[in-house]
This record gives structure tokens, C-alpha cells and sequence, in this order.
């Protein structure tokens, strides 16, 4: 099939399945032992964790891996309470748009007597930087802002929050997990304190990522152990760090050659959408957007339904609905920009990535005239 589904995760790179099968066949000693296998399985972690630094421009030492973005979420979030217990900083402060696993820990959290406040985005979906100048305060704990949104591809207003957060002592943390590989964003410019990363969304495998923490960042360990200078223990999956190195690796060496191509395929699939059907709307529109990023609803027909039109004719997308017993939940993003739960259940994202090509493209939009268009005047039809 066509796969626009790269916001979801993406096929791993060559590079990175030949790094991973070396880590496995060769240096699959333990980087701790100090025999010689030892020290060549920690050697070539050293050199992952450098080239990845170098991507993601961080210091070496400021890298922890992870199992994935996912753990460094909480990481940051657990992290941050704990730390700030001592210093009476017991509030969490996070936008209203953030992934859904952020989210639901944010919610237990809150079930379980942690004050939690999430900013408000605007009708484009961008986080409101005077709400957060408004909700921001001594007793925050941490203020986590993603660096740009999975369903819609808004980016975030980082620059002025992190001067907000620094201005009140608060952690800056940016969950930029979509961000790697898809922009020119690097943690070093971005004034963000800690920074989650995750390798499948950039050719790298899965079960693998990094929170990045910043040097003199006081910062309690994420699990016990000697690993990662006793900040993440448990014997480094170092073939899953190979493996996201080297897809970071060869991203960052033609990321200034794919992404005008990929925004050129972005925006001609939205143009020509908008010219055959009038009913169009696509989020985000007037923000600042990740390249490969479209989400749009054609009018208010149901996402399912035309997921499975779009499925049938060998193109697959997503939306941001989480599929739930009984029913699809509208998009709580959607919601957040004002959209009412109808509209929201008409979310689809269309993510594109370097494999997508010209002919890709234009099957999407055959696929939409012969399977939407018929669907869309069934429903003016039906009204
Ligand atoms: N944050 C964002 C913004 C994401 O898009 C995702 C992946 N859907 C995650 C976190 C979770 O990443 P992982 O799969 O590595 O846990």
C-alpha cells in the first residue's frame, strides 16, 4: 500500500538494521564487563551515543537512553515531582495537546492529588504562551510543552516558554519525539531543559529513545542501576542504540534535501484536495508545521469510514482518534482547538515521509475522487 502513516512510526533504514545486526553478532557483550568483548560492545555505544549527540545536538553525557518516548515522559514528569518535593514545587503544568500517554499519566497523577493544569491551544492548535505566563508559579514542578503536535504537525512556541520557564526556576520539558528528523530543530537552540526522543519515528527500530538532560540539570535516576551514570539502570539495549543512531545518522545527512521535497508533496496533496472538495479543512492552518505533517477532515464524514474507503483503494493513513470499545473517542487535540466532538471524529492525518514519492501521491488523490468524493455527496445527499 501507500504508506502516509509516518507520524505513527516508519520503516527502518537499511543503515540502521546493518548496525543492529552487528551489535547483535558481534559485540553482543555486556558494555559493563571489562574484558575485551566488553569493552568493544562499550565502545560502539560510545560511538552511538556521540553520533546521536551530534543529530540531536546535545552533549554525550547529557544523553540517557531509553526504552522509547514514552519512558522518557514519565521520566520527566516523575522526575520532576520528586525532585521538586524538596523545593516545594509539587504542580505539574503541561499542554492540553500533549501525547495521549503524557496525558494519561498526568491524569492518574491528578486522581492521586498532584495539581495539574494544562494550557489551552488556540483554533490553530498552537499553545498559549500567555496562559502559561498566567498559570506559571513557585510551585511548579515542571512545564512540559511538545515540540511539535503528532496529529496536526503544529509546532510549538518553545522559544517563548522557555524563557517564561526559566524566568520562574521551572524545568523546561519538550517531548520532540516527532520533531527529530522532521525539522531543523535541535535541543541546544531550543532552551529546553529535557528532551524526549524516539528512533521508530525516524527510520530507527522501536522499544528505543532517549531523554536528554541538561548538563548541571539536577536530576533524580530515572531507574536504579549503574547504567547511564546511574540515571537509567538495566544492561543497555545496545543493539536497539546502534540501530538509532545510525537511522539518526543518515536523517541528519539528507534532511536539508528531503524535507522541501516532502513539504512540496505535503502541500500539493492539500492543494489539490482543497480545489476537489470544498468541505476541506486542514488543522493548523496559518502555524507554524512539521513538512510532512496534513491533518484535515473532509466536511464531517466519519474518519472510520474514510480510513476504510482510502484502506480498500491501497492507501493508509490514521487519525488521531483512539479506537475504544463501543465507539471511536474524538480527538481530545481537536477538541482542545475547539473543533465539537462531530468534527473531531472526522480528523485524518495524512504523514508523509522520505520514501514517499510523486506517484504516491497522486494514487492518494485518484483514491480520494474515486472512494471520498462519491461518500462526501451521499452525505450532501442525505442532509
Ligand atoms: N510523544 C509523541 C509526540 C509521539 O508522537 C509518540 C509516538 N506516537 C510518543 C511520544 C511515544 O513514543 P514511543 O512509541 O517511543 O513510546
Amino acid at each position: 500500500p501507500v504508506y502516509l502513516d509516518h507520524n505513527a512510526t516508519t520503516a527502518p533504514a537499511p543503515e540502521a538494521v546493518e548496525a543492529m545486526l552487528q551489535a547483535l553478532r558481534q559485540d553482543w557483550a555486556n558494555p559493563s564487563s571489562m574484558h575485551a568483548p566488553g569493552q568493544a560492545a562499550r565502545q560502539r555505544l560510545g560511538a552511538a551515543r556521540a553520533a546521536l549527540a551530534r543529530v540531536i545536538g546535545c552533549q554525550p553525557a547529557e544523553l540517557v537512553f531509553t526504552s522509547g518516548a514514552t519512558e522518557s515522559n514519565h521520566a520527566a514528569v516523575l522526575g520532576a515531582l520528586s525532585r521538586g518535593r524538596a523545593l516545594g514545587r509539587t504542580r505539574l503544568l503541561l499542554s492540553a495537546v500533549e501525547h495521549p500517554g503524557l496525558l494519561g499519566l498526568a491524569e492518574r497523577l491528578r486522581a492521586q492529588g498532584t495539581p495539574v493544569d494544562l494550557l489551552p491551544v488556540d483554533a490553530r492548535g498552537v499553545v498559549d504562551v500567555d496562559a502559561a505566563a498566567r498559570l506559571i508559579g513557585p510551585d511548579v514542578a515542571l512545564l512540559s510543552v511538545m515540540a511539535a503536535n503528532n496529529e496536526t504537525g503544529v509546532c510549538m512556541p518553545l522559544q517563548a516558554l522557555s524563557v517564561l520557564a526559566r524566568a520562574h526556576g521551572v524545568p523546561f520539558h519538550v517531548d520532540a519525539t516527532q520533531a527529530l528528523g522532521k525539522c531543523t530543530l535541535r535541543f541546544d537552540a531550543s532552551g529546553a531543559d529535557l528532551w524526549s526522543v524516539s528512533a521508530h519515528k525516524l527510520h530507527g527500530p522501536k522499544g528505543v529513545g532517549a531523554l536528554v538532560i541538561r548538563k548541571g540539570l539536577d536530576w533524580p535516576p530515572l531507574i536504579g542501576g549503574r547504567q547511564e551514570r546511574h540515571r537509567r539502570g538495566g544492561t543497555e539495549n545496545a543493539p536497539g542504540i546502534a540501530g538509532f543512531a545510525a537511522a539518526a545518522t543518515r536523517v541528519a545527512a539528507t534532511l536539508e534535501a528531503d524535507l522541501p521535497r516532502i513539504q512540496g508533496l505535503r502541500d500539493r496533496l492539500a492543494q489539490r484536495l482543497r480545489q476537489r472538495v470544498p468541505a476541506l479543512v486542514v488543522f493548523g492552518e496559518g502555524a507554524p508545521r512539521l513538512p510532512n505533517t496534513l491533518g484535515l477532515r473532509f466536511g464531517t464524514l466519519d474518519a472510520e469510514r474514510v480510513l476504510h474507503a482510502l484502506e480498500r483503494e491501497g492507501i493508509v493513513a490514521s487519525s488521531g482518534a483512539a479506537c475504544a470499545a463501543g465507539g471511536t473517542e474524538p480527538s481530545a487535540v481537536l477538541l482542545a482547538m475547539g473543533c465539537t466532538p462531530h468534527e473531531a471524529r472526522a480528523g485524518i492525518r495524512f504523514s508523509l515521509g522520505r520514501d514517499t514519492t510523486d506517484t504516491d501521491i497522486a494514487r492518494t488523490l485518484a483514491a480520494v475522487e474515486r472512494a471520498i468524493v462519491p461518500l462526501l455527496a451521499e452525505l450532501a445527499a442525505a442532509a
